[in-house]
């Protein structure tokens, strides 16, 4: 039997050691005699598995006192319009940064609702570096700057203290790199993030808002997309995705076990060198990002002709590297190497990409 290694850019794989608990707790949560799928949200079991994510999370990100924790449902294009509509007041703007797909989807949702204004964006590298601030042209009077933490089909990350300004409250979007890293939670305003890429199950968006910003949205912000309803109700004001929340408890769980993110980030940079070092040596392919702005998490490379990454994608399969074919919007391949992947599946795509380019005469 092969070992399977999943690539995929989300939903992603997840430890092996969570999933293993969810199927032993299944059928009987701690002794209930209940999936944790068929409790009342409003149980004392159920109660106690959201407190214990959230406290975990705290722990995890070391998460301010002065800041709330929001589990709602909606996922990441969800937060494209609930961020607007809760912290742009009527007739502000907002600026956004736009340095791939992602952040430009942002920026559309946010331009459908209000004032919203492309402050700064990568377009002359093609998406491909992380973008100068010196070519920014930032509105000091916005409610806040926005930006894609990591972009998860270019594979562009930030890094946790972005050169950019500091005077308006900074959004993110970090769907693709939450919890793979420590992150400065004081320097922003908001965080938010799916739950499908680095998290957990797909289902649900975390959000960590600043309590500063809450009590701002437009009075037709959805109840189920509004911080301040869900924050005063404990993420319970509607039913939350429970099974999914309860997954990535198990999640948060792993994750200080391993060390917490400081250990997570060191496994990471070695797992991500492993394949731009094999990358860059290598002929056939190569990755299109400047090493300055190279995902930890997300790692696009092509060969440049699509007949010969077609074959590449056939050549692993037998391997057991799935899920490798890149986004349909670049083509190539994209590795995606978030937390739970282990480094053996590190080495086995490496040594497939010598093994491949060994193999022929291209
Ligand atoms: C996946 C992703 C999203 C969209 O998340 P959905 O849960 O599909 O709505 C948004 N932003 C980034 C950076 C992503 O990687």
């Amino acid at each position: 039997m092969v070992s399977i290694y999943n690539f995929s850019a989300g939903p992603s794989l997840l430890p092996r050691e969570v999933m293993e608990q969810v199927q032993a707790e299944f059928l009987d949560w701690n002794g209930t005699g209940l999936s944790v799928m068929e409790m009342s949200h409003r149980s004392n079991a159920y109660e106690s598995i959201i407190h214990r994510a959230e406290a975990d999370l705290r722990e995890l990100l070391a998460i301010p006192e002065d800041y709330a924790v929001v589990f709602m449902q909606g996922g990441g294009v969800g937060q494209f319009d609930a961020v607007p509509l809760n912290l742009r007041p009527e007739g502000k703007s907002a600026d956004y940064i736009v340095t791939g797909d992602w952040s430009k989807k942002a920026l559309l949702s946010a331009s459908r609702t209000g004032y919203a204004h492309m402050a700064l964006s990568n377009a002359s590298s093609h998406h491909s570096d992380l973008p100068i601030r010196a070519e920014g042209n930032f509105n000091r009077d916005a409610a806040y700057l926005h930006f894609c933490s990591n972009e998860t089909i270019s594979g562009v990350e930030f890094p946790d203290l972005p050169d950019l300004p500091a005077d308006v409250p900074w959004i993110a979007d970090m769907s693709s790199n939450i919890l793979s890293r420590p992150t400065t939670v004081s320097r922003y305003g908001l965080i938010y993030a799916s739950a499908q890429k680095n998290i957990g199950p797909a289902g649900f968006s975390l959000v960590v808002v600043h309590r500063d910003l809450l009590h701002k949205a437009h009075p037709l912000t959805p109840a189920v997309l509004n911080y301040t309803v869900l924050a005063e109700n404990g993420s319970m004001y509607n039913t939350p995705p429970t099974f999914a929340i309860y997954v990535a408890g198990l999640v948060f769980q792993w994750l200080l076990k391993q060390g917490g993110l400081r250990a997570i980030e060191q496994k990471n940079k070695d797992k991500a060198q492993l394949v731009y070092k094999t990358l860059d040596a290598s002929s056939l392919f190569k990755c299109p990002v400047a090493p300055a702005a190279r995902s930890l998490m997300n790692i696009p490379f092509t060969s440049g002709k699509s007949d010969i990454d077609a074959r590449f994608l056939r050549f692993v399969e037998p391997r057991g590297l799935v899920q490798l074919k890149g986004h349909k919007s670049v083509g190539g391949m994209r590795a995606s190497l978030y937390n739970a992947m282990p480094l053996e599946g590190i080495r086995a795509l490496t040594e497939a990409l010598r093994d491949f380019e060994k193999s022929a005469d291209f």
